[in-house]
């Protein structure tokens, strides 16, 4: 029934399981990394309690509604801006105050559940605290440490982990027909998740990944000129500056390996030895040890919302130096 998702057999079991022995709670807290499948199998969940034909058939008129995002009985709220507001809860909570409309349940999926604020999270824990029948909740984030520990502590929890890079591996060159190379690094920087590997990060992680560390490895202290072009075009890649400094660290940690003799699978950027062996002769380990810390920190700094142009300077010269 879970068939369309990969991995995650524990988790799929034992949902399998409740639905069949009518032990569902009344709400999940489903907790693990972005893009790795957490949604699709709250959604397959969803088909297995509404399905016509009781088999997640994916052709019934349920199943069909919930592909489509308008079935009566599923709702989802999503983070409207960066939060999800207390407007979002009690609109959610008028709905489940009536009875299901064609399926048996009512089920709501909110993604992104450290998003509520304060005000949103006390709402809900009233849902939570008074639960109705019929009625099934799927709370889902990434990081369970930022849900109210009230909130935690009324659901079921079910950790998801990351798919293991081989698995991963095996999919992408069977989905994209890309090579072993290409795949071990879409797999190795993705992290396990589908959603960064068969995503928009794809290009990224591939092709622009190989120009953005050619361009680095060629800056030198004194040229400045290209050290603020550079920072001045990653500053300008506003939604994807974090996956950029992810790969820029790979790089050093790639460097680092490289030093200490590491066998070469290890690597990630295993496509640019001689550009990473080129560098590596230039670096000694303290020095790369302080690049990785000069990455956290600019990493810290955009969290913050700081000048996004300066915040790549400064850390371009720390790279450079
Ligand atoms: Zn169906």
């Amino acid at each position: 029934m879970f068939a369309r998702v990969l991995g995650h057999e524990r988790q799929k079991n034992l949902l399998q399981r409740a639905v069949a022995s009518s032990r569902l709670p009344h709400a999940y807290l489903f907790e693990g990394p972005e893009g790795i499948g957490k949604r699709l199998i709250a959604l397959a969940l969803t088909k297995m309690l509404f399905c016509a034909n009781g088999n997640s058939c994916s052709e019934c008129p349920a199943c069909r509604k919930i592909d489509h995002h308008n079935h009566p009985d599923l709702h989802q709220i999503n983070a409207d801006g960066s939060s999800i507001k207390i407007e979002q809860i009690r609109a959610l909570q008028k709905e489940l105050s009536y009875r299901p409309l064609e399926a048996p349940y009512k089920v709501c999926l909110i993604d992104g559940a450290e998003k509520m604020n304060l005000a949103a999270a006390n709402a809900l824990l009233k849902t939570l605290e008074e639960p109705r029948a019929q009625t099934l909740l799927i709370l889902l984030t990434p990081t369970p440490d930022a849900v109210l520990p009230t909130i935690r502590s009324r659901c079921q929890r079910l950790p998801f982990s990351r798919i293991p890079k081989e698995k991963l591996q095996e999919v992408l060159v069977e989905q994209l027909k890309i090579d072993d190379t290409q795949s071990h690094v879409l797999a190795t920087l993705s992290e396990g998740s589908f959603k960064k590997a068969l995503g928009k990060d794809r290009e990224l992680y591939l092709q622009r990944r190989r120009d953005l560390l050619k361009n680095l490895a060629a800056l030198s202290p004194g040229s400045v000129i290209p050290l603020l072009d550079l920072a001045q075009k990653l500053a300008e890649e506003k939604d994807l500056l974090f996956e950029i400094l992810e790969i820029i660290q790979a790089f050093y940690r790639d460097l680092l390996l490289l030093k200490h003799g590491s066998p070469l699978e290890e690597l990630v950027n295993v496509d640019m030895l001689e550009t990473l062996e080129h560098v590596s002769r230039k670096e000694d380990v303290s020095s790369l040890l302080g690049k990785l810390s000069a990455l956290m920190t600019s990493r810290r700094h955009l969290e913050r919302n700081v000048n996004r142009q300066l915040a790549m300077e400064v850390l371009l010269m720390r790279l450079v130096a």
